[in-house]
């Protein structure tokens, strides 16, 4: 699924309306124009001009209004979905080949923790998509944030999912620090390869070399097939020390 989210300014016209639009497109910043003009079976035919790219004619369907209200929630739930847990299948790769210097749980808080600007921007519409937390700069601080609020929050969840039965599990500091760096790098490295807003130098630079590296199918596939070694390791791994 594609989501476009964008803040529409409106200019009535003779026979409809024009309109201007400026938003997120994933999360890659998106403008463009378009026009609408009401039909006589009540639809509202028109064109919709992306900048730079192509354009495509629309007509919009009647909606009827929504069962239920549509909650903000839900919105981001739907946006931030598609995207943060592609970064997990890596991870998942990390803690197959470390399984005790490697902390899942702390480098996922430190997807989420990454993706909050991003989330805030394509909400308010103001700033830069991905901005300072997507560069190495910005991950050396994202880093030490995710691994001291990481390693907490974590060994709160172990115990939560009765994954510390026996006696709580304590994740060591320099366990946290790995997995919060291995988490903020690798996740500006895929992204500054996925999105075109990313400066990952900066302030050294704003040239981002990355960008297309490889195909964003290739990219997602990476991501997940890498995730799937990394469960099939685990488990049979987990299989031999059972049997000894
Ligand atoms: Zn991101």
């Amino acid at each position: 699924m594609f989501a476009l989210l964008a803040h529409v300014n409106c200019r009535p016209t003779k026979t409809g309306v024009s309109f201007t639009w400026e938003g997120t497109w994933e999360y890659d910043p998106v403008s463009g124009t378009g026009s609408v003009k009401l039909r006589k079976d009540g639809l509202l035919s028109g064109k919709i001009r992306i900048k730079d790219g192509d354009d495509s004619n629309f007509i919009t369907e009647r909606t009827e209004e929504p069962d239920e209200p549509i909650i903000l929630t839900h919105v981001i739930y739907k946006i931030i979905m598609p995207f943060t847990p592609i970064h997990i299948g890596p991870g998942i790769l990390v803690k197959a080949v470390l399984p005790s210097s490697f902390s899942l749980m702390v480098f996922g808080w430190t997807q989420v923790v990454m993706d909050i600007q991003p989330l805030i921007v394509m909400i308010t519409g103001k700033g830069h998509v991905h901005g300072f937390t997507h560069t190495y700069v910005g991950a050396i601080l994202i880093t030490f944030f995710s691994a001291l609020t990481g390693k907490y929050l974590s060994e709160i969840g172990l115990k939560i999912l009765g994954m510390a039965k026996e006696k709580p599990i304590t994740i060591a500091w320099w366990v946290a620090l790995l997995s919060a760096f291995i988490g903020s790098f690798s996740h500006v490295l895929l992204d500054s390869i996925m999105h075109t807003d990313v400066e990952p130098f900066y302030p050294f630079t704003l040239i981002n070399n990355s960008h297309g590296f490889v195909s964003i199918g290739a990219l997602h596939k990476f991501c997940i097939y890498s995730g799937l070694a990394g469960a099939i390791i685990y488990y049979v791994a987990r299989c031999r020390t059972n049997k000894t």
